[in-house]
């Protein structure tokens, strides 16, 4: 039997943005972040950002919050490669001709 991981339970490395259905789980699962997912955190400032805002709502909803999200990184200094956060790019300009 062959037994597959699925993106959800790889934990991000570092070069990857957070997906928003990990923000997700990190509130509904009451899970704490990993240490990749905070270094990421540290230096990529898309995702500090929006997982602050996410946290600040879902906090202010009533949901207990496990995880502490690190000083948001200062936006320019430090670029990290990554794939976007919300799935692959997409070439309209080629179906356009
Ligand atoms: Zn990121």
């Amino acid at each position: 039997m062959v037994v597959y991981e699925t993106k959800e339970r790889v934990s991000t490395p570092i070069g990857e943005h957070l997906q928003s259905r990990r923000g997700l789980t990190l509130v509904l699962h009451h899970q704490d972040l990993t240490a990749m997912e905070t270094l990421h955190l540290e230096r990529c400032a898309n995702c500090n950002e929006w997982l602050s805002t996410f946290t600040t709502l879902a906090r202010r909803a009533g949901f207990p919050i496990a995880y502490t999200i690190p000083p948001r990184p200062v936006r320019g200094v430090r670029r990290v490669s990554a794939r976007p956060v919300f799935g692959p790019p997409t070439n309209h300009a080629e179906s356009m001709t």
